[in-house]
């Protein structure tokens, strides 16, 4: 029986783990659950997985929670009882799902605790992946990708007789290195609502237009992400650290059906790819079982249905952000923390209706413009170059 604390149970990643814990009660428990702020979602998800300890970051929303909390139940509030939760005794693995930077101080308390982490918020490998990975390393814990492209990259790893990074020892043996197995990943991207509209104006396009995605449900930030493509810049570095693979060696192509969730080219020339119907429960259900495999009540991809599937290289000029990602890891050091931090801002800024669907990437850019990246940063200096970067992105942007 596997304990599991979860992060952000109330959005889409959280909703869909719950329910791969509730079709294999004899493999996983909840023994802890976090939310930013939707407690009425928390206080059912406590009483249903019959969880003990909850957290909840935005500690007006945890006050008005403490006067009504059921018997039985601890609360912990703030950031800081987010934090506590991940790192608490009695669970063996952190599941992730927090949206962006505000993973990162959970992720690596779970780290410090000895806790596996599952990983659905790419932010945390995109702001901090040097220093995450070293922690891990240090801690002789996992990294179980939850994020499609990366959970297929990983299945596909699986077959080559090497051990992806993020589940390696840090004593393991030169031949383990990905270089001498590996010519290139290729993540797949479905291109978002816009990559197969070249006659749309971006600079007319609405907040509801840019949340229609495809293929995927998913929370209001990825959806954007995926919309301005930054969600693959965001991969590719995400991938980097995952696998230890030079960003120069990771490809995006688009594939519109979103059914290949990306495929790793060996150095003999044969490529491994990863097929699924676009349902996140295959990637979660794999990250919690990993190294093994556990039976879905799923309905068969009908490939003879589907008849063809598509392919197709991005456009750099209508998306700019894949470039401003590749930018950012060739800088290297903080430059990525700073590229997270003006996208988090920017996007939210979007969303709220005061910049165009154009200004997140031209905030960005001006923002990277600005930065002197630090290499090689500690966490201090991380939580320095966010904070700097979202002071920054917040004073370009209109108020
Ligand atoms: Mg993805």
């Amino acid at each position: 029986m596997k304990s599991l604390v979860i992060l952000g149970s109330s959005g889409s990643i959280g909703e869909n783990t719950l329910q791969v814990v509730a079709a294999h009660p004899e493999l996983f428990r909840v023994s802890g659950l976090a939310v930013h702020h939707a407690t009425e979602r928390l206080l059912e998800q406590a009483r249903q997985f019959g969880v003990t300890r909850i957290a909840v970051a935005d500690r007006q929303a945890a006050a008005q929670l403490r006067g009504r909390l059921p018997a039985g139940l601890t609360l912990l509030a703030g950031d800081e009882g987010v934090e506590e939760l991940a790192g608490a005794t009695g669970a063996d693995m952190v599941v992730c799902a927090l949206v962006g930077m505000a993973g990162l101080r959970p992720v690596l308390a779970a780290i410090r605790a000895g806790r596996d982490v599952a990983l659905a918020t790419k932010e945390v490998l995109v702001a901090a992946g040097e220093s995450v990975m070293r922690e891990r390393e240090a801690h002789g814990v996992r990294i179980l990708p939850i994020d499609s492209e990366h959970s297929a990259i990983f299945q596909c790893l699986q077959s080559a007789a090497f051990t992806p990074r993020c589940v390696r020892a840090a004593d393991a043996p030169p031949e383990q290195r990905a270089e001498a197995r590996i010519r290139r990943l290729l993540l797949t991207a479905s291109g978002g609502p816009f990559a197969a509209h070249p006659e749309v104006d971006f600079e007319k396009v609405t907040v509801r237009e840019a949340l229609q995605h495809p293929n995927w449900t998913m929370g209001r930030k990825i959806s954007i992400d995926s919309a301005t493509m930054m969600n693959k810049g965001l991969e590719i570095i995400e991938a980097r650290w995952l696998f230890d693979i030079a960003t120069d060696a990771i490809e995006v192509v688009i594939h519109p059906e979103s059914i290949v969730h990306s495929l790793v080219e060996f150095v003999d020339g044969s490529l491994l790819a990863q097929l699924s119907p676009p349902d996140m429960r295959v990637a979660i259900r794999y990250a919690l079982s990993w190294p093994d495999r556990q039976s879905a009540a799923m309905p068969p991809l009908d490939l003879a249905q589907i008849g063809a599937l598509h392919f197709a290289p991005p456009d750099p000029v209508r998306f700019p952000c894949l470039a401003l990602a590749r930018r950012a890891m060739a800088c290297g050091g903080t430059a990525p923390t700073v590229l997270n931090a003006a996208n988090e801002v920017a996007v939210e800024t979007f969303l709220d209706g005061r910049t165009t669907f154009p200004g997140i990437w031209h905030c960005i850019e001006k923002v990277l413009d600005r930065h002197q990246p630090q290499p090689s940063p500690a966490l201090e200096a991380i939580l320095e170059a966010d904070h700097w970067a979202r002071r920054e992105a917040a004073r370009l942007l209109p108020q």
